[in-house]
């Protein structure tokens, strides 16, 4: 990297993670974000996400074998780390889904990875290995995957902690609040950037990486690169009995309805989300005329974005069929979350063109915060022009400026029920208890 301090803009899972691996470097390292960390903008600002190694894909296999040891072994992130491991559940008649799964498990075990993998079938087979299921209504010819290594990181947990240790570094310094908040970015007649910020504030650095997440969009020309979609979280509490059941399960992970974790170890809440049913918040591209592009309309700006009424019922049968006895408990905490989807799901990691000092890392595609522990690591080969071919490749800017708008539900591995709908057209469910995580 060139001389000079590292300007970062956006402290979710991308930006910290780089500044980890900044510092580590000796560099002096910038932060900003519109809010102190955990950011109730951060696609990862929940109790917990899955944690896995099965990617069709041996790049993203091989980077997730790395960050599953260091989840296992780094100080830093092992304390957040639960391998409570994973069970897949997917339609059997549903051929993409199953080549995406038949083909992530043959590539981990090339990497001589996967090798505890065990098959059930039936829903009495599980209830037999898993006493949170017993009571399951899952059809005895159905197919069940069960892969005890990986599991799920503690989110709003490690993002704090990371934030933490960088706080007391000496060579870290964050902004947050209206000088954190940017608002534009702009381009000297030399090339450079500056990052243009609510109180008038302009940043500069000798190297500016902006990680801001399904928000990037807003202030940079993405060209369509990038799609934000929201998908759904919502939450019950659980009794000190009800704990117990529950508290040793895997991740339930149901490929056509939605997943669910093991409960919250501090509050006994336990999250739930559904799957295949993102939706876009389409507006005017602030940069190209007669384009439009979807970008984030975050939950703590509208409380009222909480989940769609009709998905309700999709909770309801995800509890009904691996854990009736919850079925009818309160939903609360319900809302919508933002993640940065592109055509392939691939990373946007590049230097932007046009700039001699801003390079870009978003595109996360809803799968990147396992990879906490070492996606800095790449950004900052990439920054530095050391990626590997692969990586370089499938992470480098293409501009998308004639084609359609990314569709999540385009991908053949995502079960989905419809395409995608936007934001406009949801009638949301109206929670009666405020809740804030
Ligand atoms: C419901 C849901 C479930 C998910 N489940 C998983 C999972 O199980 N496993 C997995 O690996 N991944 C999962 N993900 C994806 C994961 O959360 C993201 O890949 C990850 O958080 C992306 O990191 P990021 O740094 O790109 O963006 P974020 O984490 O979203 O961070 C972006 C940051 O930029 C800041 N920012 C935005 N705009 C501005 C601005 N104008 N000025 C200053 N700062 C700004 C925000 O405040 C935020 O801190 C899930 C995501 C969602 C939404």
């Amino acid at each position: 990297m060139v001389d000079g301090p590292v300007l970062i803009v956006g402290c979710g899972v991308f930006g910290l993670s780089t500044a980890l691996e900044a510092v580590k470097q000796g560099k002096f390292v910038y932060i900003l974000d519109k809010y102190e960390p955990p950011s109730p903008w951060s696609a990862a600002n929940d109790f917990n996400k899955i944690i896995r190694c099965e990617y069709n894909d041996e790049m993203y296999a091989k980077m997730a074998i790395e960050a599953l040891h260091l989840w296992r072994s780094d100080p830093l992130f092992k304390k957040s780390f639960n391998e409570c491991g994973r069970i897949l559940i997917s339609p059997m008649n549903h051929k993409g889904r199953l080549e995406f799964e038949r083909k992530g498990i043959e590539t981990l075990r090339s990497l001589n990875e996967g090798l505890k993998y065990e098959f059930y079938k039936g829903g009495l087979e599980i209830g037999n290995k898993f006493e949170g299921f017993k009571d399951n209504d899952v059809p005895s010819n159905q197919e069940v995957k069960y892969n005890p290594e990986g599991g799920l990181g503690l989110a709003a947990q490690t993002i704090k902690d990371v934030y933490e240790f960088l706080l007391s570094h000496p060579r870290v310094r964050f902004v947050f609040g209206e000088s954190g908040d940017v608002v534009s970015v702009k381009r000297y007649s030399n090339g450079e950037v500056g990052i243009v910020t609510a109180s008038g504030y302009t940043h500069s650095a000798s190297t500016v990486i902006l990680a801001m997440g399904a928000n990037s969009g807003s202030v940079l020309n993405l060209e369509n690169q990038q799609s934000a979609t929201g998908a759904f979280v919502t939450h019950i509490q659980l009794t000190d009995e009800e704990f117990d059941i529950y508290k040793n399960i895997p991740v339930l992970f149901d490929a056509e309805i939605g997943y669910f974790f093991p409960p919250d170890p501090l509050t006994k809440i336990m999250k739930l989300c559904l799957t295949g049913r993102g939706i876009k918040r389409s507006i005017n591209d602030p940069f190209n005329s007669n384009t439009q592009i979807s970008l984030p309309r975050y939950h703590n700006d509208n409380p009222t974005d909480t989940i769609p009424e009709e998905f309700v019922d999709d909770f309801r049968q995800l509890l009904n069929k691996y854990a009736p006895t919850l079925k009818n408990h309160n939903l609360f905490g319900s809302r919508v979350c933002w993640y940065g989807d592109t055509e392939k799901s691939h990373f946007l990691i590049d230097k932007v063109p046009g700039f001699t000092n801003l390079y870009i890392a978003t595109g996360d595609s809803g799968h990147g915060y396992k990879f906490f522990p070492n996606i800095g690591k790449y950004i900052i080969q990439m920054v530095d022009n050391k990626l590997e071919s692969d990586m370089k490749e499938n992470w480098k800017w293409t501009s998308r400026l004639n084609d359609k708008m990314v569709d999540p539900a385009a991908a053949s591995w995502r079960v989905t029920k419809n395409t995608t709908r936007d934001i406009a057209d949801i009638n949301f469910l109206k929670e009666t208890v405020p809740y804030k995580l």
